[in-house]
């Protein structure tokens, strides 16, 4: 069965189009800066590997070029688009209105829309793809899978703020966390490699937005990002967590708007108000040069890591594994070793030579006599969405 993954953003359309239940990829691509002039798609099959330019408007455009290609008699890899049977939608916010993967009907759409106010900067991408892709594969069944949908599982006690109750109740402010389905495929991917249902686990996607997640015998139990995705670890330009009443002081007595303390905290701070840049490649290479802004940078962006690690393995009483994950987490070696060492108390151990190693796969990096399992597991987005999509409509 063909399933199409379409991960719709403001101004993105990543896809990937996928056979199940073998998880063989048959293409996948991204159209990018719709809106502007210069949109580019790239598209790669077994055989192509191109990107184009073109003047991209709109989501329906942008879309419509992507099926131009799947159905191009040389490049394509469909002759209709009926033989798309499913679109898996990743959404990013779903409340607390979905706690599994879930067919789009009208009342989905409205709910996505309501939480559109939660996540200004991803649902309205996410709705615009969605209703776009109705219309070009009518014949398929549609189905969101949901960031949040993972973390429903948190408790009252770690998902609540210490704030006036009815803020909770009626206003729905609380935890919902994200990066749900890359912290399911990789904790899923952990249990196995285990061989234990009953485990302690702590995954940590590390990319340009960074979250820790604690895992106990498979379900989420707390998460580092809250209401919105800017709490917690260090990111790439976002600050993680900080003092909310630097925020008043700010606007108070530094001649700040709200605004512009939104802008700073979201797209001016993280590691690249800290050194200038956001790639943590370019980060690791000053750092080797000698430049201390990017030394220290480093060590801070693994000291929260760390602080993370031993507040979860409390929450837990107990830890069986840490996974490393996404972009940072799957290469940066750096960042591996400044996490893992000095973590003695909490039984890790870390092989240094097995953590210098390059690998695509699952693979272990801590010494034999660690009493905790220091996994690097490749995440998957695409592929989880896929396989969600396809236990659903089957
Ligand atoms: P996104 O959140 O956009 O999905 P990714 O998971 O792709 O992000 O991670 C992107 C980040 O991974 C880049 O910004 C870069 O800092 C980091 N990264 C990628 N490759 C390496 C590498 N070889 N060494 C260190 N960091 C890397």
């Amino acid at each position: 069965m063909k399933i199409l993954i379409i991960n719709s953003g403001s101004s993105s359309i990543k896809f990937q189009l996928m056979d199940m239940p073998s998880e063989t990829l048959i293409c996948s691509g991204l159209v990018e800066r719709i809106g502007y002039k210069n949109a580019t798609i790239s598209y790669k099959t077994n055989g192509n590997n191109l990107q184009q330019t073109h003047h991209i408007e709109s989501h329906r455009q942008g879309l419509e070029r992507v099926v131009e290609l799947l159905l191009d008699p040389k490049k394509g890899v469909i002759t209709h688009t009926n033989e798309i049977k499913v679109v898996g939608h990743r959404v990013v916010h779903g409340g607390n209105s979905f706690s599994d993967t879930t067919l789009i009907t009208s009342e989905v759409k409205d709910k996505i829309q309501e939480y559109a106010a939660l996540a200004p900067l991803h649902n309205p991408g996410n709705l615009e793809g969605i209703l776009v892709a109705e219309e070009i594969f009518p014949s398929a069944k549609q189905v969101a899978i949901f960031d949040t949908a993972f973390h429903q599982t948190i408790p009252e006690k770690a998902k609540r703020y210490a704030i006036p109750t009815s803020l909770y109740e009626e206003n729905g402010i609380q935890v919902y966390g994200f990066h749900g389905t890359s912290h399911q495929y990789v904790s899923e991917k952990a249990i196995a490699y285990l061989g234990k249902e009953s485990s302690k686990i702590i995954t940590i996607h590390l990319g340009n937005g960074c979250s820790m997640t604690a895992v106990r015998d498979g379900k989420s139990i707390d998460h580092s990002l809250g209401f919105t995705p800017s709490n917690g670890l260090i990111m790439g330009t976002r600050s993680g967590d900080i003092d909310h009443a630097i925020i008043f002081h700010m606007v108070n007595n530094l001649g700040y708007t709200l605004d512009n303390v939104k802008t700073l905290l979201t797209n001016q701070s993280g590691m690249l108000g800290l050194t200038g840049h956001v790639d943590l490649r370019d980060i690791q290479a000053e750092a080797e040069k000698g430049n201390k802004d990017c030394q220290l940078a480093l060590s801070m962006n693994a000291y929260r890591i760390k602080k993370y690690i031993g507040s979860y393995a409390a929450a837990m009483n107990g830890l069986d594994a840490i996974v490393f994950t996404a972009g940072i987490g799957e290469n940066s070696s750096v960042i591996r070793q400044l996490v893992c060492e000095d973590m003695e108390v909490f039984g890790m151990d870390l092989d240094k030579t097995k953590n210098n190693k390059r690998s695509g796969d699952i693979r272990e990096i801590n010494t034999t006599a660690s009493k905790v399992k220091i996994l690097v597991i490749p995440t998957n987005e695409e592929l989880e969405i896929a396989k969600q999509a396809f236990e659903l409509v089957n």
